[in-house]
């Protein structure tokens, strides 16, 4: 398969010294939807453990339902697709998707304050799907099931009151319960197989790439795991196995690195012993062995170890915050975004080109039409372009709707094109 590499700004490789790579979702891409639907069911064991009702057992995770980025509002337990600026596309609560004027009601000038972290939770990592499922799917229950009732912020069962922001703080706590009490990442080491992606290409490139630079590993994941996952993926077939070990390909390899402070002030530098697979006691003070791997520490440090600079390295992560910003922003990396969906986006984008050139023309149409109308006109229907009348939203600004339900907006431009193809040959 082809990939597809865009770039932001021009990048000399040939200065570049230093490769680093995460591991999780960048190095170990986990197998979709075999992953999300294992962390879906730990979770919804969880919640039941700590007391939610039994029946919500029954829900399995539906892959076509969430897209990485929603917006979950804790304060009302809505799921909204908003835009870079906060404007509010689309929002569902539970399965059920937002009509227009819910959207106004609850969100005056259908925007949200992006930053208000303490309501607005953004769910970045592919690591958020089946938590983001898991919203819905808890929002579906409560207000589907009889012995609760329904408010604004939440839910009344006898003299309980079960908020939407209590569905946050229980989630959040089961998902970093299922990520750091080992019950995940022992079923995946079970099943390699059947949960991590394996590309025989990845040792040949990362051999390629030691030839001409430094390269490191930095994951917030355990020695431990990072050792089962990495021998996995290195070994190109089971006799491999036993010959060119996984640390080789690596200069140096960090582990619990702990990102939100690794790119910062950092914490305590630890050597690992690689055959227990425990810290030494104290901080490393010593010179740089080769593929020695160390727990925590810091960006500086890396840098120091490796003997080279922010501007030498090309730090390449699928964390767009975690990995990127912070090693941009904060200490001039240079970076590299792996956004796996990108790659099933443009390949349906240049299937279905005609479809989506079809949909620019039509909004070109509709927006010259309504450049002819004064402001006062609201409502407008168009029967130019298909032989039905079709009905247009309220407003100019929604355009990109008119020939759409509002439930598209939600959608990926696959889905979307899907959409507008089946729309289109039904209207025309
Ligand atoms: P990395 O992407 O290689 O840096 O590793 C990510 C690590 O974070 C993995 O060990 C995941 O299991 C863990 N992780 C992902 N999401 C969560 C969470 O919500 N809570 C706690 N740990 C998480
Ligand atoms: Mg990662």
């Amino acid at each position: 398969t082809p990939a597809w590499i865009f770039v932001n700004r021009s990048l000399a490789l040939g200065k570049i010294h230093c490769f680093g790579f995460n591991m999780d979702y960048t190095l170990a891409a986990y197998k979709s939807p075999a992953y999300e639907a294992l962390t879906f069911e730990l979770l919804l064991e969880h919640l039941v453990c700590i007391g939610y009702p039994h029946e919500i057992l029954r829900y399995t995770y539906d892959p076509t339902f969430p897209t990485r980025g929603l917006v979950f509002d804790v304060l009302y337990g809505n799921l909204l697709k908003v835009d870079t600026h906060g404007n509010v596309l689309l929002g569902a609560h539970g399965f059920t998707f937002l009509s227009e004027a819910e959207i106004w009601s609850f969100y005056p000038r259908k925007f949200i304050q992006r930053d208000d972290l303490q309501r607005f939770y953004i769910l970045n990592t592919l690591f958020n799907l089946p938590e983001t499922y898991l919203y819905a799917c808890l929002v579906d229950f409560f207000s589907g099931c009889s012995r609760y009732t329904n408010c604004d912020t939440g839910y009344q069962h006898g003299n309980l009151f079960m908020s939407f922001r209590s569905f946050f703080q229980d989630v959040t706590d089961a998902m970093n319960n299922v990520h750091q009490s080992g019950c995940l990442k022992e079923k995946i080491l079970e099943d390699l197989e059947k949960y991590v992606e394996k590309d025989p290409r990845l040792p040949i490139l990362l051999g390629k790439m030691k030839e001409v630079g430094k390269v490191f590993l930095a994951t917030n994941s355990s020695y431990n795991y990072t050792n089962a996952i990495t021998t996995y993926l290195f070994s190109i077939s089971e006799a491999e196995a036993s010959g060119r070990p996984w640390r080789s390909y690596f200069n140096l390899i960090v582990v619990d690195m702990q990102k939100h402070r690794f790119f910062a002030e950092g914490v305590v530098l630890r050597q690992v012993n690689t055959d227990s697979g425990k810290l030494h006691v104290g901080t490393y003070t010593g010179p740089h062995q080769h593929c020695a791997v160390y727990s925590g520490g810091s960006s500086d440090m890396v840098c120091e170890l490796l003997g080279v600079r922010g501007k030498d390295i090309l730090h390449i992560g699928d964390h767009i915050f975690g990995d990127i910003l912070k090693s941009k922003k904060q200490q001039g990396w240079r970076t590299c975004l792996v956004v796996p969906e990108l790659s099933w986006e443009l390949d349906i984008w240049a299937r279905e080109k005609e479809w989506l050139e079809e949909l620019k023309r039509l909004d070109t149409h509709l927006a010259d039409l309504c450049q002819h109308m004064d402001g006062s006109c609201c409502k407008l229907r168009v029967i130019s372009f298909t032989k039905r009348e079709i009905q247009m939203p309220e407003s100019v600004v929604e355009q990109e709707q008119a020939s759409l339900d509002p439930a598209s907006c939600l959608l990926s431009c696959s889905q979307r094109s899907l959409l507008v193809k089946s729309r289109l040959s039904s209207a025309i």
